[in-house]
């Protein structure tokens, strides 16, 4: 006989472990106990043969949980103590570990907690909140760890009997499953007015089901936030959703019940189902179908539409009763503020936006926006790692000893915590340019921090630009900690977030392109089209798009023919550019021929930046084909364009690929060229999409023969892509086509957002190896 205490750390709280482990010990007549410890790691202690002990380990590894993760398990052998059954017993908070231990995400509603939702009779037929130890909220209802029901949201419910027969049976499904609970002690849904009154009906889903079909607009409570639910076949309904949301273009997020109702609109690969229906439940931006089935007022102009399926009871409940493919499932909050998540303030942010608001009562105790992934070139890029993805952890090649808090760049916010070699990314936060998602960003750091029982901090990360609310937000976390301020510059960023993510090490040196919008270079100026060589302690930039005048700075990125005839002057010369908008583009300049004459000025003055961003010359080439003249949201001309170019044939024009070397000795890829050649093609009579597929081939060309220019140079043998233009599917493709036909290796994102939703990540990284050089 022999005693094994075993310590694992990883995903082991929240998924039905300590079951799992009762049933392995008690199929091998083990004595013994397990139970959760205080950093959400489990300690198990077994007695019995030896022989039957080792059985046990090896079942441990072989059959754990689908959702569970170890990080480490280790096993100290002792003399046995004559326990005589096993038991799960009560936490305790005060013992750790040790190693690394994540609190689980959000998990999808299970099939076989489906099959009770929907079958008749079944003590929970129709109960919303139905949960078991391998589905349900968990990051969204934690307080603390370690995860226990008293340290949830659930600590308002206690367990009727029968719930609590089914929580403490080892053999049940609903074993020690944390939000366990029913129709008799469980919570609640409520239907109300936006006024306040409430509706008193025996179900508030069905009615709520009801006057969506009727055409009304419904905030419905869910998991991580409120949502609001509309029809997604009517016009009139989704243009009076737009108009009370003030979003004029800005896509929309549809919810549907099963794949089979998805693929009556959309096209679904074989990842993309993968992901569709993986526990994590993201939006999956999906090709619609033509004739597309949905509204068209859905996504404007876009040949994509976000879609989830229903991951929790309440949405399959919901959903259950609309005879719809699909519905709308937008995020409940005003333009660029969180979604809200409390009763109270719901009636206050969604007055003028919903109707109604189908709300339960359980709080909501971390806010969570849905996570958003698109497929591109084969592989799954997240846009948003939110929902379902939080708080799992990237580890990284070398350990710091210490801990980093990183607050992100300005757009697509998320923070991040890391710890020795781990980084937990939060949640995602949204714009950082307001007081409501500075609260918010600030909030979820410490609620990590205090998750991850972090004290001290050595180091806190920001971006470069000086005028970034984030900016602030370190500023002060900093002198509370007193921790050293580390400034990354926004692409260097973006190329160690892909370094971390593949787990490359401090000696690595990788060539990486970033494309984005805009990040505030070394030089003042707004970069956003660079060949980076990057390791974690540097960068070099060694290639470049054109630096392109910028007129009035932010103005030529809401406005693209703005930035269309400054892209134009420095090859055409800016009086010829100025004749082009005033014959062909008028319409996208809002006080007309006088603004194109001062922005003439401007440029002949020379009195403006210059850019290098990838996103402006998309934009560009957006509004010469007249696909978007002006920007409503984030990276809209450059979607358009994408949408375009995929009906398009990038063979039937060829456009100029010129590689010059600079004063700086950069090289340089001369896109006011390509541009103007595009132009040329387009007045001659070339299609609108053969135009935009040959201005994305012809970027797609010039960063990757950049690329390995530099890569052959410096003697390196991978090329990275990084930043948002990497979530554009052609350009995406066509820089791994050449790379690869090279012999090199292709590095991309597949887990952190390639956008800035994956700054944080390559920030903490950065400083983290700052500090462990020292
Ligand atoms: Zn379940
Ligand atoms: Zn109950
Ligand atoms: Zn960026």
């Amino acid at each position: 006989m022999r005693r094994a205490i075993i310590k694992c750390s990883g995903v082991v709280q929240g998924i039905g472990f300590r079951p799992f482990v009762y049933r392995i010990a008690v199929k091998r007549g083990l004595s013994g106990y397990v139970k959760n410890l205080g950093d959400a790691g489990v300690e198990i202690v077994v007695e019995g043969p030896e022989e039957d002990l080792k059985l046990f380990l090896k079942d441990l590894v072989d059959e754990k949980p689908p959702l569970a993760e170890y990080e480490k398990l280790e096993v100290v052998w002792e003399e046995p103590r004559g326990l005589k059954e096993f038991k799960i017993e009560e936490s305790d908070k005060s013992l750790k570990a040790g190693g690394f231990s994540n609190p689980p995400p959000d998990i999808a509603t299970c099939n076989e907690c489906l099959r009770e939702l929907f079958t008749p009779g079944h003590r929970r037929y129709l109960y919303p909140f139905i949960v078991c130890s391998h589905c349900g909220p968990r990051f969204t209802i934690i307080m603390d760890l370690p995860y226990d029901r008293v340290r949830t949201s659930m600590v308002d419910f206690p367990m009727c009997e029968e719930c609590a027969s089914e929580y403490y049976d080892p053999l049940n499904r609903r074993h020690h499953a944390e939000p366990v609970c029913c129709w008799k002690c469980g919570p609640k849904m409520m239907l109300y007015t936006i006024d306040g009154e409430e509706v008193k009906v025996d179900d508030p889903l069905k009615e709520a089901a009801k006057l969506i079909e009727e055409g009304f607009i419904v905030g419905v409570k869910g998991i991580g936030g409120v949502h609001v639910a509309a029809l997604a076949r009517d016009d009139e309904v989704v243009a009076e959703l737009r108009r009370r949301k003030r979003r004029p273009q800005r896509p929309l997020a549809v919810m549907s019940r099963g794949l089979e109702q998805v693929k009556s609109y959309a096209v679904v690969s074989k990842v993309e189902e993968e992901l569709l229906t993986s526990f994590r439940r993201p939006i999956v931006l999906l090709r619609k179908k033509e004739p597309f089935e949905l509204s068209e007022l859905i996504a404007p102009g876009l040949d994509t539409v976000g879609v989830m399926l229903a991951y929790s009871g309440i949405h399959h409940v919901l959903l259950s009763y609309l005879g719809e493919p699909a519905v709308i499932m937008t995020s409940g909050n005003e333009p660029g503020e969180p979604m809200a998540i409390d009763n109270e303030a719901a009636f206050k942010q969604l007055r003028g936006i919903v109707d109604y608001l189908l709300l339960h009562n359980r709080r909501i105790i971390n806010r969570c926006d849905d996570s958003v992934v698109k497929v591109v070139d084969g592989m799954p890029n997240p846009i948003r790692r939110s929902r379902g993805y939080v708080m799992e952890p990237f580890k990284l090649s070398f350990n710091s000893k210490r801990v980093v808090v990183a607050v992100g760049a300005e757009e697509n916010v998320t923070g991040a915590v890391l710890k020795e070699d781990h980084c937990y990314p939060t949640q995602y936060i949204g714009d950082v340019d307001r007081l409501e998602t500075y609260d918010y960003l600030s909030s979820s750091l410490e609620t990590y921090m205090r998750l991850l029982g972090v004290k001290e901090v050595d180091a806190v990360a920001c971006d470069l630009h000086p005028h970034f609310l984030t900016r602030r937000l370190a500023k002060e976390l900093s002198e509370r900690f007193n921790a050293e301020l580390v400034e990354v510059q926004h692409h260097h960023a973006h190329a160690a977030s892909l370094m971390a993510e593949h787990g490359l090490s401090l000696e690595n040196e990788l060539v990486c392109i970033t494309a984005d919008g805009v990040g505030y270079g070394l030089d003042g100026e707004p970069w956003g089209g660079e060949v980076l060589v990057s390791s974690f302690n540097g960068f070099r930039r060694l290639g470049r798009l054109a630096k392109l005048p910028m007129p009035g700075g932010d103005l030529c990125a809401r406005y693209p023919a703005r930035m269309l005839m400054a892209a134009l002057s420095p090859t055409l010369g800016v009086e010829e550019a100025r004749r082009v908008v005033l014959t062909m583009y008028l319409e996208g300049f809002k006080h007309g021929a006088v603004e194109v004459d001062l922005v003439a000025r401007q440029l002949e003055r020379a009195s403006h930046p210059y850019t290098t961003s990838t996103g402006r010359v998309l934009d560009a080439a957006a509004a010469m084909l007249g696909v978007c003249l002006e920007r409503t949201y984030e990276g809209e001309p450059a979607i358009k364009l994408e949408a375009a170019a995929s009906r398009g044939d990038p063979s039937s024009l060829k456009l100029p690929v010129e590689l010059k070397r600079g004063d700086d000795g950069c090289l340089w890829l001369d896109t006011s060229l390509i541009l103007t050649e595009a132009l040329h093609a387009y007045r001659s009579g070339a299609r609108r999409e053969d135009v935009a597929a040959a201005v994305q081939e012809a970027i797609a060309k010039g960063f990757a023969l950049m690329a390995l220019e530099i890569a052959e140079a410096e003697g390196l043998k991978g090329v990275g892509f990084s930043g948002g233009v990497a979530y554009n599917h052609y350009i995406t493709k066509r820089v791994r086509e050449i790379v690869e036909g090279r012999g090199l290796r292709f590095y991309r994102h597949v887990k952190a957002p390639s956008g800035d939703g994956g700054i944080s990540l390559g920030q903490a990284a950065i400083a983290a190896a700052k500090l462990a050089s020292k």
